[in-house]
């Protein structure tokens, strides 16, 4: 079933707002099996609207569309849906009951006229009910096409969608079953991937599809397949995840499904019955973060020293001055002191330290922003590695956070 979303609103076209709505409907219709198509930003005008109806009508089945349902002018979905359909807008009793009650008794605010727009349909159309607020969403189907409009308010969408919409949807959707797989791998970018299984890429029956999903130094290969038979399609996905996993390094991949970087260091430092601390620079605590923010956390972490100026590298982790002054802070000297420092201080086996320039200003022509160290120990061993991104100061605190514990991941292996 090809399913076309039309996200309205000027505030999202100017960026004052984010487009939530277009990223909660896609992930959530897609667990429930109804693929988007595509999707459309479009601006409060009757116009635009209806330009975009006219598209989407072309080779859609559904159209849903978030925003413009508001009681003020701006709002002109419902207008634009009604011209688009060459139907009148007729007036709801039974909604301007229900948002006359909603007043009376709940906001206990007299009735603007202005709400009474909010009781006009397009002829024929069927109401949806809002429990979460005043504008009803409708639902609408001509030559073969059905239009369904929800409010934009997130809260509101979110709950037409799950109690009115999708049970509605569901018994329309194509009877074929989705089953998919995934592989976390860390380490190398989607085309050094892409070129290791390509062998296996090129022999994909039709059914079966492969996306690659980078983000900050991780990709996530995706395996999906449609068919009549789940048992049977996840037997094939387990043998084409066999044959891609022969073609790629072991420690490139750090699991399956639905795990996470974090999840897998916890588990590694359950098993190795280790501990781990933090000292951490650029960084601003985002390890420590990241790891406490899933449960489980207590078993394994101890806490972290945010180092950020260097007299705290000094006075807490004991970080020698001729490290400063032979080699900067920003050095791979300054990290394993950092690493040696906290180890005892805070009483745990094994530690991340990093220390880099996350930028946008302090780059110099030798460390330029973007030169991250990070380095990885115990008391018997120490790691290190130098980063060399080119991303903006977030891009490049939060990918040296994941790159620091996919280290502190390949090292638990061999520990
Ligand atoms: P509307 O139904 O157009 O009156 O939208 C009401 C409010 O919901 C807007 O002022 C936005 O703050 C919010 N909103 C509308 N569309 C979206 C969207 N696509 N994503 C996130 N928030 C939205
Ligand atoms: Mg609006």
């Amino acid at each position: 079933m090809q399913a076309t979303l039309l996200t309205i609103g000027d505030e999202l076209l100017i960026g004052q707002v984010l487009d939530t709505n277009a990223h909660w409907i896609s992930s959530y219709l897609y667990e429930q099996g109804i693929e988007l198509a595509s999707t459309m930003t479009v601006s409060d005008s009757k116009l635009e609207i209806g330009a975009a109806l006219t598209h989407a009508a072309k080779t859609s089945r559904v159209i849903l569309l978030t925003g413009g349902l508001g009681p003020t002018k701006d709002d002109l979905t419902l207008e634009a849906i009604a011209e688009h359909l060459e139907l009148p807008l007729v007036f709801n009793e039974e909604t301007f009951a229900r948002i006359e009650h909603i007043f009376k008794e709940l906001i206990k605010r007299p009735l603007s006229p202005l709400h009474k727009r909010q009781a006009y349909q397009p002829q024929g159309a069927q109401t949806l009910l809002n429990k979460q607020g005043t504008a009803p969403g409708i639902w609408i189907e001509k030559h073969g096409v059905i239009y369904i409009a929800m409010p934009g308010v997130p809260r509101e969408m979110k709950y037409l969608i799950t109690e009115e919409v999708v049970p509605r949807l569901l018994p329309l959707a194509s009877s074929k079953t989705r089953k998919e797989l995934t592989i976390h791998t860390a380490g190398w970018g989607e085309t050094q991937i892409a070129t290791a299984i390509q062998a296996v890429e090129d022999k994909l029956p039709s059914h079966i599809s492969l996306a690659y999903l980078p983000s900050l130094g991780t990709v996530r290969v995706r395996i999906n397949a449609e068919g009549d038979n789940g048992e049977a399609l996840l037997k094939e996905l387990e043998a084409w995840k066999v044959k891609i996993v022969k073609l790629l390094p072991k420690e490139l991949i750090y699991g399956y499904g639905n795990t996470s970087m974090v999840e897998v260091v916890q588990q590694l430092l359950l098993k190795k019955k280790m501990t781990l601390v933090t000292a951490e620079s650029c960084t601003g605590g985002m390890i420590a973060h990241s790891i406490t923010e899933r449960p489980g956390a207590s078993k394994v972490f101890y806490g972290s020293v945010i180092a950020y100026d260097n007299s705290v590298k000094k006075k807490l982790l004991g970080v020698p001055d001729h490290i400063f002054k032979q080699h900067g802070a920003v050095s791979e000297q300054a990290v394993r002191a950092m690493v040696k420092g906290i180890l005892p201080l805070l009483g745990a086996d094994v530690a991340i330290a990093t220390s880099g320039i996350a930028g946008p200003s302090g780059g110099t022509p030798e460390k330029p922003v973007g030169t991250i160290w990070v380095a990885i120990g115990t008391r018997n061993q120490i790691i290190t590695r130098k980063l060399s991104f080119r991303h903006d100061r977030a891009t490049n605190i939060a990918r040296t956070s994941t790159t620091a514990l996919d280290m502190l991941r390949r090292f638990l292996l061999i520990a």
